[in-house]
C-alpha cells in the first residue's frame, strides 16, 4: 500500500513568525500522523522551518532553476536546494506555468536537473477550464508528462510524485469531486504508465485544489489518489491537521 502524503504548499506567504509557527505545527503532524507531511515554504523561509520542525517533517521547495549553478541572477539551483536540506521540490505548478510561462520542455529540464542534483521532483500537471470544457484533459496531461519521460525516460518517475492539479480548481473553491479526481488520476496510472506497470503501481498521484478538511476524506478514500497538495488550507494550522488526520486513516 502506498503510504499517503500532505504536502503544504505555502506559496508566497507568510511572516517569520507565521513559519516558525506553521512548521512547528507541520513538524508534531508530521511525528504523530500515519502519513508523510510536508510544507513547502518560501526558499528564504526554507532553512528557518527545518530548523523549528521535527526532523520528520519533508521541508521542499516551491521551484527550482533548468540549469546548475552560474550565471542566472534570482535562480535558486537544485543544489543550492539540497545543501539547504529540501527533501522534495514541486516543478511545474500551474502559477509558474501561467505567470512565467513555463513550457512543458523547460518544467522537464526542472525535473532533471532535481533529480541529477539529489532532491525529489514532484511534477505538477493540471488542465484548465477551458481545455476541460474542450475536452481536451486526458490529451494536456499526456503531453505535460511525456515532455519529462522523453528527457528523463519513465524509469525516472520511480524517484518522483504527481500533483495532479486541475488549474480551475486550485484557489478557487471549486474542487473536482471524488470520482472526477479518481478518475484522472486512475488514467495517470494506468494509461501514462502502462508501459512500465511496476513503477505505476507505486507511483505517488497527490491531488490538489481547494482540498479543504471538510472534502479531503472522501477525496484521499479513491484508489489512486494518494494524498494532497495544499495550498490555502495548509496555511491555517488547524484546517491542514483535520486534512493530515484524514489521509492518516
Ligand atoms: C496549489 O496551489 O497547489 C493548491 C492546491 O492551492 P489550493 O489548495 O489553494 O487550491
Amino acid at each position: 500500500m502506498r503510504r499517503k502524503w500532505v504536502i503544504g504548499n505555502w506559496k508566497m506567504n507568510g511572516s517569520t513568525r507565521d513559519v516558525l509557527d506553521w512548521a512547528l505545527r507541520a513538524g508534531q503532524l508530521a511525528a504523530s500522523e500515519a502519513c508523510t507531511v510536508g510544507v513547502a515554504p518560501a526558499a528564504i523561509h526554507v532553512t528557518m522551518a527545518l530548523g523549528a520542525a521535527d526532523k520528520s517533517l519533508l521541508v521542499g521547495a516551491q521551484d527550482c532553476a533548468a540549469v546548475t549553478n552560474g550565471a542566472r541572477t534570482g535562480e535558486i539551483s537544485a543544489e543550492m536546494l539540497v545543501e539547504a536540506g529540501c527533501h522534495f521540490v514541486l516543478v511545474g505548478h500551474s502559477e509558474r506555468r501561467q505567470y512565467w510561462h513555463e513550457t512543458d520542455a523547460l518544467v522537464a529540464r526542472k525535473f532533471k536537473r532535481a533529480q541529477e542534483a539529489g532532491v525529489t521532483p514532484v511534477l505538477c500537471i493540471g488542465e484548465t477550464r477551458d481545455e476541460r470544457e474542450r475536452g481536451v484533459t486526458e490529451d494536456v496531461l499526456r503531453r505535460q508528462v511525456a515532455a519529462v519521460i522523453e528527457l528523463c525516460g519513465i524509469e525516472a518517475f520511480a524517484a518522483a510524485a504527481i500533483a495532479y492539479e486541475p488549474v480551475w480548481a486550485i484557489g478557487t473553491g471549486l474542487t473536482a469531486t471524488p470520482e472526477q479526481a479518481q478518475a484522472v488520476h486512475a488514467f495517470i496510472r494506468g494509461e501514462l504508465f502502462k508501459d512500465a506497470a511496476m513503477l505505476a503501481g507505486s507511483l505517488r498521484i497527490l491531488y490538489g485544489g481547494s482540498v479543504k478538511g471538510n472534502n479531503a476524506a472522501e477525496l484521499f478514500a479513491q484508489a489512486d489518489i494518494d494524498g494532497g497538495l495544499i495550498g490555502g488550507a495548509s496555511l491555517v494550522p488547524d484546517e491542514f491537521a483535520t486534512i493530515c488526520r484524514a489521509a492518516a486513516r
